[in-house]
Parts: structure tokens; sequence; C-alpha cells
């Protein structure tokens, strides 16, 4: 029987892999830093074909009993050609047909995807999204993008590349340049770096960290529970256009600032109910993705076993 599954979520930083079992567990991980190998796309292959054999190896499990691996990369993806298009933050990812020369390395079957749609299968099976139909998995970072599930399916578009919430425009400031050649996008306003910024400003202290005001706001201090509802409000007000446009039964939010949720959440929830179309405000709750950063490596099981059509 082809019990397990291989989850490998590439990211910037890190290179984490897991192995999955058939009801979503996590039964092994491991991880390597993803700097060591930078200098070429073969240089990083060979590491995650490395690690991979050696996790099962380590587990004892035969590759006959894997049902596939399932790849997380940051950028764009070609699921159905199993070719990655580019990676913005990794040098050299440009064309690259990963899918053919990792199935060839390993003998193992391989389906590349979207970090973020990885993430977003993940939570949707076997976390805060469980037995829901339609629902946006937004992750709040250093950058900002969505994962969308429509009618019971992950919603790509024909490029790959829909759920781009970041770069949804906020404003018409022109001095706000994104990295997507746009500028004021929302991305601007609610990522790491511009919130640290808003941060190091109010509590004049250029190297306060995010974790740092939500301890003050746990405790009770006012500007801190301000910070957090003034970002709870920027960051339903880039949610109202999809909601309005996807009517979804509920938006997940994952990623670093997360971990402040419950600071945000009143806010959240007070400008989509004034400001969302009445059915679609009535209908979407909003919720903490519940696991965590195992959700890349989960949300493989869900490629490899269920999202074969
Ligand atoms: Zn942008």
């Amino acid at each position: 029987m082809k019990h397990f599954v291989v989850g490998v979520d590439i990211g910037g930083t890190n290179v984490k892999l897991g192995i999955v079992d058939p009801s979503g567990k996590m039964v092994a991980r491991s991880a390597f830093s993803t700097k060591d190998f930078i200098r070429s796309p073969r240089a990083l292959i060979d590491a995650v074909c490395a690690n991979v054999l050696a996790l099962l190896a380590q587990e004892g499990i035969a590759k006959a009993r894997v049902a596939g691996v399932g790849i997380g990369l940051p950028g764009l993806v070609d699921v159905k050609k199993g070719v990655v298009r580019i990676l913005p933050n990794i040098p050299g990812w440009s064309e690259v047909p990963l899918k053919r020369v990792l199935e060839k390395k390993l003998g193992l079957a391989v389906q590349l995807e979207n970090d973020v749609n990885m993430i977003t299968l993940g939570e949707w099976v076997y976390g805060a999204g469980k037995g829901m139909n339609d629902l946006i998995c937004m992750t709040l970072g250093t950058g900002v993008g969505a994962g969308l599930i429509l009618d019971g399916r992950i919603y790509r578009g024909p490029g790959f590349a829909a759920g781009e919430i970041g770069h949804v425009p906020m404003t018409e400031d022109r001095s706000a340049i994104c990295g997507c050649g746009s500028w004021g996008c929302f991305e601007r306003y609610v990522g790491n770096q511009s919130l640290q910024e808003e941060a190091a400003r109010l509590f004049d202290r250029a190297n306060i960290s995010l974790e740092e005001v939500s301890s003050k706001a746990v405790k009770g201090e006012k500007k801190a529970l301000g910070f957090w509802a003034a970002v709870g409000e920027k960051v339903a007000l880039g949610l109202i256009g999809p909601i309005n446009i996807l009517n979804p039964r509920c938006v997940i939010i994952g990623g670093g600032v997360a971990r402040s949720f419950a600071l945000m959440k009143p806010a959240i929830e007070k400008v989509i109910k004034s400001r969302c179309m009445k059915t679609q405000a009535e209908m979407v709750r909003f919720v903490k993705a519940r696991l965590d950063d195992s959700a890349g490596i989960i949300g493989a099981e869900v490629l490899i076993r269920h999202e074969k059509r």
C-alpha cells in the first residue's frame, strides 16, 4: 500500500520536509538552510533529493510505500507541466522542469505547487477550513498572498497566478512602489516591513519587534492594542473586494502576523460587517490558520491524493 506522501516546503530561508500519513499527520520531519544551496537550481535540487531519501531511510519507509512527493515553491509554478516558471527570491530559477528532473532522480511521482496554494490545501482538508467548499486562505508575512478554494476545488487560474491578494490596490500613493511593478498595493500596507516601520514610529524604537507589540497588547497597553486594531482594519480593507466577489464561507489568516490574530479579529469583523455587502458579510467567518508552519508540508498529502482531478 502506498501510504505515505513526502511534502517539501521550499522557502527563501529554509527548506522543510516531512512525511505525512493518510490521516494528514506528519510522522517525521527535517529541514535545511536554503542559502547553503542557493548558488544554482542544481545544487538545491540535489540537496532536496538527498534530504528526501535520507528522511525515508531514517524512518525505514521504502519507496514502494510512498504515493508521491509534493513540492511547494515560493513563486510561479506551472502545475500541469511541472515547470517552475520563476522564483522571485531565489536566483537562477526560470523555466526549470523540476517535476521531470526530480522524478528521474528520486524514482517517485512528483507534483509541484505554489507554496501559498500548498498551505491552502493543507488548511482546507486538515486545518481551519475543514468541511468548507469556499474559502480564502491568506498568508500575512514579508509577502501577502492567498489561496482560493472555490466550489470544493483549488482555483489557480489559467496562468496559475490567481489569489494575488497582496497586489490589490489600496491607494493611489505613487511613492508606495511595489515589487510587482504597481504602487499602493495591499502588501505595501500590511506586509511585515511596513508593519515593522509603523511599530518603530509609534513606539519610537527602531528595533521593536511585532512580537513585542503583541505582548504589550496582551498586557492591555493601549498604544499596542491600537496598533493591532489598525492592522486589522487595513487587513479588512484588502479583503472587502475579494469577499464581495467570491462570497467565501471563511477567511483563514496565516503567516507570522497571524500570531496576533486575536488582537486583530474584532477590527476585521467590524469593518467587514459595516462595509461588505449584506449576504457576503453575514456568511463569512474569520479564523486563524491551525497548522502553523506544517501546512505547507501537510498540503502535499492533499495535492498528491485528493487533487488529481
Ligand atoms: Zn504589488
